[in-house]
């Protein structure tokens, strides 16, 4: 979906050259982009190719009329978040229920006045963009920006499932802090809080694209890595762990932080469901943390044996 900050992409979908050329010259002015599609087949790839912030579309259109074409937009899980305006040639009121039980969000008998359909684009804008800085709000670290626990939950399950179905690898990780309560005590919380979005900063840095780092609580950070086999997640955790150590905190000069880390894979035996997945990272979380801290521990089937607490206090 296009960022906020850019001028909205209208795709206009009709099959009427006259209200092409008379949307192109009414709204040229007023900052809105224009996509042009004169078939609803046609209109459908532009959709998924272009992702235009909103689309106007014809009911009647020869070989696929706008209904179908909606249908097809809000079944693709693609388009499906792109608001839709419907235009009609007739403003008969079954047409104008079919059109928002599909999931139009808006409908417009022609003639249109243009000025009136130009602030019901912008208002159909605006509304979807709300609607998905709610969506990510609830699903967004405040202090960090990462995934908060409540999203690593829900896209754990998924990426579990989606790699037992394809048969390749993935991992997990839990790191946490070391010494972290002694830091805040020594340097204040702000500091701490500084801490935590600079430990973020280097996890975006050091993953890949559709890697998927979370807050899971307080200095402790949970990594979903698909694909990825084990040494690779070492591999991964071992750059995260020497950046942090070497990094220099501007307005805290003396500070020095370090973090442990567990991993582990798939291929490794007990990991039944997504608790016990989180339960092993979590036990060579603990390895490293009685190891010494500031390491990288792997997950090995000797480690789910052992009795112990599970994690050290918090
Ligand atoms: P260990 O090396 O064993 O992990 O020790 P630790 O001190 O890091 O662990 P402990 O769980 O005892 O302390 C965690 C501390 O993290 C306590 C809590 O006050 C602090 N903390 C949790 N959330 C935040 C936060 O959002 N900001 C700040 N500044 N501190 C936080
Ligand atoms: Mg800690
Ligand atoms: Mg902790």
């Amino acid at each position: 979906m296009r960022p906020q900050d850019q001028a909205p992409i209208a795709l206009l979908i009709d099959d009427s050259p006259y209200i092409h050329r008379l949307l192109a010259v009414k709204l040229k002015d007023e900052g809105i982009e224009f996509l042009a599609a004169f078939s609803g087949p046609e209109g459908l790839e532009l959709a998924e190719v272009q992702m235009p912030s909103i689309i106007l579309l014809d009911v009647n259109m020869p070989d696929m009329d706008g209904f179908e074409v909606l249908r097809r937009l809000k079944a693709d899980t693609r388009t499906m978040g792109i608001p839709v305006i419907m235009l009609s040639g007739q403003a008969k009121s079954t047409d104008k229920v079919m059109a928002f039980e599909l999931g139009a969000m808006d409908f417009v008998a022609k003639p249109f006045d243009v000025h009136e359909l130009r602030a019901r684009i912008n208002s159909a804008v605006r509304l979807t963009q709300l609607m998905r800085l709610l969506e990510n709000a609830a699903r967004i670290d405040g202090l960090t920006g990462l995934w908060n626990r409540a999203y690593f939950n829900e896209r754990l399950e998924a990426e579990l499932s989606v790699a037992q179905r394809k048969g390749g690898p993935i991992s997990l990780v839990m790191c946490d802090l070391d010494h972290f309560k002694k830091l805040n005590d020594t340097f204040g919380h702000p500091a701490g809080d500084a801490v935590l979005q600079g430990f973020a900063q280097v996890l975006r840095q050091e993953l890949r694209a559709y890697d998927i780092a979370c807050r899971y609580g307080g200095e402790e950070f949970a990594l979903i890595l698909p694909g990825a086999t084990i040494q690779e997640a070492a591999g991964v955790c071992e750059r995260v762990r020497a950046n942090v150590e070497a990094k220099s905190w501007r307005k805290y000069p003396k500070l020095a932080v370090t973090g442990s880390f567990g991993v582990t894979a798939s291929g490794l035996s007990g990991l039944n469901d997504a608790a016990s997945w989180i339960e092993a990272a979590d036990r060579a979380l603990y390895a490293a943390k009685s190891g010494g801290r500031n390491r990288v521990r792997l997950f090995d089937e000797r480690l789910g044996a052992e009795q112990q607490p599970l994690r050290m206090a918090g």
